[in-house]
């Protein structure tokens, strides 16, 4: 669970590609070296540092040596020949000219604070123009449209997105070529707001969305994992609908499901919905990472990264704590503090862990929000598919540090980084460790975010995992909706008491 297999890597295809691999680094090598091979690649175009001419000297023909090194020697050969071409190159080329090569690198943690400032402060503004904003909800409504967008495509209801996307995304999206492909069992992860920006008369929000979904083609399928990037708009000084128009694409006029013409006219209120005038719309989709489903991969591991790194704390946190502090009426937040991971964090922590390490993920359902529950879901069912089972054993917080509090006119929540080590492995049925260790402790940190609707006031202490918040039966009938048997009621979107909204890995966290 916490090596984070949205992203994971699958060991046996890295080992297959790895020749490929070999050619893909000599030619960024070579890529950087000598500016005139980009110019010899076919198709040629893209330059991904944007810097079109950087100096270089004229061509010698070296490149295409290179090419035809590789395209007609064996690798054995050729390889090692084309490695000492470009050395030997380099060491020349760097003897009379200077270098003046700029190399961009891995966002560092000052990178990542100082970008998580600025997002938090931008959120902060947008709520002084729209006091409804929450970033909680917005969250739900990219979910909400992602979900639709590609459970519609090339279906006939596709028309009832036409107020939530720009004209030119639709018109690719309703293009004839689409109706042959099907997209099913979307899976959505994690949502982060990477930006929060103003240019011209719009609002903009760029989120990275961690998915997987199943694309069938001419009766053949095949599964994806994907990190997309999409940009949200909405004319500037739009207030946010309250929290039913946000779950779910409503018209943003009347509040009726979404039921609209082609032309984006609601069937309800007749009320003609233009993209952005009261609700956000997708302006840019962009996949950043699309790999191939694999569940070869369920049982490798790889070193654990980010556990040293120091906690991205959001940067006015004591004003946040304050407010909090004040609008709960508490006596003073240490107490609160030590009553919060006592009776909520280090509980949730514990039980979802052990429903995770017993397959027995329904056992949780009440306590986390629909799309964790579901993304994890399929995760549980992979390894189930394996006969496999990832255990946790021996669990020990070590440590809690307070990352993150919002408030918002609808929720709050808490963003808090766990310590822990267990005892990772993944074993088959008959109990054969495949992978991780049931012997040596595995350190590791992870951010979690816990969420509930704003003013509810259940004492911490009396809270209890086995029971329904809301009507206090026992927390055994809750369906795959989180709707409790006894009183009716969902629970997972907070409204009654704490529930987890998330989980990132530290490396992955930016606030
Ligand atoms: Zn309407
Ligand atoms: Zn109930």
């Amino acid at each position: 669970m916490r090596r984070y297999p949205f992203l994971k890597k699958n060991r046996k295809t890295i080992k297959t590609i790895s020749f490929f691999v070999g050619f893909a680094i000599i030619f960024f090598f070579a890529l950087l070296f000598i500016p005139e091979l980009l110019h010899a690649r076919p198709g040629g175009g893209h330059s991904y540092s944007g810097g079109g001419s950087s100096g270089g000297g004229g061509g010698d023909g070296i490149a295409g040596l290179i090419i035809w090194l590789l395209l007609s020697l064996p690798p054995e050969i050729s390889i090692p020949l084309v490695i000492i071409i470009i050395i030997f190159y380099y060491y020349s080329k760097r003897k009379d000219a200077k270098g003046g090569q700029t190399i961009s690198s891995a966002p560092t943690h000052t990178n990542k604070f100082n970008d998580n400032r600025l997002t938090e402060n931008r959120i902060e503004e947008l709520k002084t123009t729209d006091p409804n904003f929450s970033r909680l909800l917005f969250i739900d409504f990219v979910s909400s449209v992602y979900h639709k967008y590609y459970s519609y495509l090339g279906k006939k209801e596709f028309k009832d997105l036409k107020p939530f996307f720009a004209g030119r995304l639709w018109d690719n999206a309703t293009k004839d070529g689409y109706n042959q492909r099907n997209i099913s069992e979307i899976v959505i992860g994690n949502i982060s707001l990477i930006t929060v920006f103003e240019s011209g008369e719009y609002t903009g929000i760029t989120v990275d969305i961690n998915s997987n979904y199943t694309i069938t083609i001419g009766g053949k399928s095949s599964r994806y994992i994907l990190t997309e990037r999409w940009l949200f708009n909405r004319k500037k000084g739009t207030l946010s609908l309250a929290p039913e128009g946000m779950r779910d694409l409503k018209c943003p006029n009347c509040g009726a499901a979404g039921n609209f013409t082609d032309a984006g006219k609601c069937e309800y209120c007749d009320t003609f919905i233009e993209a952005g005038e009261m609700q956000w719309f997708v302006n840019q989709i962009s996949v950043l990472n699309q790999e191939v489903f694999s569940t070869k991969g369920l049982a490798h591991y790889e070193q654990e990264v980010g556990t040293d790194y120091p906690t991205i704390v959001q940067p006015a946190i004591n004003t946040y704590i304050n407010k909090f502090t004040d609008l709960h009426k508490l006596p003073d937040w240490n107490s609160y503090w030590t009553n919060f991971t006592d009776n909520i964090a280090v509980p949730y922590f514990m039980e979802i862990y052990a429903a995770w390490t017993n397959l027995n993920w329904s056992k949780v359902r009440h306590l986390v929000s629909d799309r964790l529950y579901e993304s994890y879901d399929f995760w549980i069912e992979a390894y189930k598919s394996e006969k496999l089972r990832n255990k946790l054993e021996n669990i020990k917080i070590s440590k809690i540090d307070m990352a993150t509090i919002e408030v918002d006119k609808y929720y709050e929540s808490f963003t808090v980084r766990i310590f822990a080590s267990c005892n990772d492995y993944v074993e088959n049925n008959n109990g054969k460790v495949l992978g991780g260790s049931k012997k040596q402790a595995r350190y590791f940190s992870e951010y979690w975010t816990f969420m509930r609707r704003t003013g509810v006031e259940i004492v911490e202490s009396e809270f209890s995992l086995n029971n329904c918040p809301n009507c206090g039966a026992s927390a055994d009938k809750m369906g795959q909706s989180a709707v409790c048997e006894y009183c009716g009621t969902k629970i997972s979107n907070g409204d009654f008491s704490w529930i987890l909204t998330r989980i990132v890995q530290d490396e992955e966290y930016t606030g």
